[in-house]
């Protein structure tokens, strides 16, 4: 006898008593005796039939912009930088579509709980934890499979400890500090620090990389500086593994600093480092839509005012709509300043002062949106509300404008 899936999840549902899910929410779990997790995707499924504002991830914009930047790098392999949750797209939704692509060898982060977090999400490649890590993390970082960045004497003998203890040879990997003075080895004593750890069996040197100050006059010096250590290390006939050093403005900009390996995050998700100009080098796609719906429409009279302040006073009768999403979810307050939302495929400006959990537009003299109405702040739609677009008539960073998105916005996938 044959069973189809939905009789089988219908009976095994009731033989364990599983009570099924009522999304009409007239009964709520108040009753069950045992508390269940919500279904992985549900925050998803809510957003698009209701109010909340939500993020929509297109994944094959994600791949498109990988394959723009190994064109850029003569198909050097890119360590994908995912860090502080996937620049807001969501680390859970950008690390399993970035880990399936070959040109993809790793993904790079800089929070212990991040790295975790892709191994969770079932990310299969190398993860790289770019910045410090306590001893107490060392452990679950090293069982997780997490290459680590040590950087202090501390952070070596723990690594040195924790994979003798285990018999296993750790893979580390040295960040030089060449000139930014933030994080990392400073390159004038790095030879001792690879002496060190080429001298413990129980570590083995995976890459060796720099940060770009990104300073025009500058980063040739930091270049030499990395080449150097480098060249020493392998007289001497340390292994030093790979050198990179180009995120995604040396992408662009330092086609000396490309090396044998790059780690761009940004471009990855369709922004460009400079603001545009970059356009005629490669052709990236935004790989999100913020995207929320209307949920008022109304008509001003003239003299009537908006939000808060009253920086917006109608000089004719005019309606505007108010969507549910403000700067608390990480929409720029300073939109004010310029912005245009997408409204069932129109632009309208922003106007009045954004709030935390709501943003007000201007439609006109007539009523062209109503309730429900979809509505596109950023994304790849409209050149007017591409990221980048965003931050520049915000006054803002195109990084904010991505990671500034409040990690809690529900993430739909599409394209995969
Ligand atoms: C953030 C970061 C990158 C990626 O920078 P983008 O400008 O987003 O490409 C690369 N390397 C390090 C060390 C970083 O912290």
């Amino acid at each position: 006898m044959v069973i189809s899936r939905r009789a089988f999840v219908a009976t095994s549902a009731a033989a364990v008593g599983v009570p099924a899910f009522d999304y009409t929410g007239k009964t709520g779990l108040s009753g069950a005796s045992v508390s269940l997790p919500a279904p992985r995707n549900a925050p998803l499924d809510r957003s698009l039939a209701g109010f909340e504002p939500f993020i929509e991830v297109e994944a094959s914009a994600i791949r498109h912009n990988v394959a723009e930047v190994a064109r850029l790098c003569s198909g050097r392999p890119i360590l994908a930088v995912v860090k502080n949750n996937g620049y807001g797209l969501g680390l859970e939704i950008v690390g399993p579509v970035l880990d399936a692509v070959d040109q993809v060898a790793g993904l790079a982060v800089v929070k212990p709980d991040q790295a975790i977090s892709l191994r969770d999400a079932g990310v299969q490649k190398p993860i790289l934890l770019m910045g410090h890590f306590s001893d107490s993390d060392a452990e679950e970082l090293i069982e997780s499979g997490i290459q680590l960045t040590p950087y202090t004497d501390e952070a070596v003998s723990t690594v040195s400890r924790l994979a003798r203890d285990r018999n296993r040879e750790v893979p580390v990997h040295l960040y030089l500090d060449t000139g930014m003075n933030r994080v990392g080895v400073p390159f004038r004593r790095a030879l001792p620090w690879i002496e060190t750890i080429a001298a413990d069996r129980a570590m083995r040197i995976e890459s060796t990389f720099t940060c770009f100050t990104e300073d025009d006059d500058f980063d040739y010096t930091q270049l030499r500086r990395l080449r150097d250590v480098a060249d020493s290390a392998n007289e001497r006939g340390f292994n030093i593994g790979r050198l990179h050093a180009a995120s995604s403005h040396g992408v662009f900009f330092r086609p000396d600093g490309i090396l044998e390996m790059v780690r761009p995050g940004l471009v990855l998700y369709g922004a460009y480092p400079a603001g545009g100009i970059e356009t005629n080098m490669a052709g990236l796609r935004a790989a999100l839509r913020l995207r929320a719906r209307v949920v008022r429409v109304e008509r001003l009279e003239t003299g009537d005012g908006v939000s808060y302040g009253r920086n917006y006073i109608a000089d004719k009768p005019t309606w505007i709509a108010t969507l549910p999403i403000g700067h608390a979810d990480g929409y720029p307050r300073n939109a004010i300043n310029g912005c245009e939302i997408m409204i069932r495929g129109s632009l309208y400006k922003v106007i009045g002062a954004v709030s935390a959990s709501h943003t007000i537009v201007e439609l006109g003299s007539e009523k062209t949106a109503e309730i429900g109405d979809d509505a596109v702040l950023t994304g790849p739609d409209d050149p007017a509300i591409l990221p980048n677009t965003v931050a520049e008539r915000s006054g803002t960073s195109v990084y904010d404008v991505l990671m500034h998105l409040n990690a809690r916005l529900p993430k739909r996938i599409v394209g995969v």
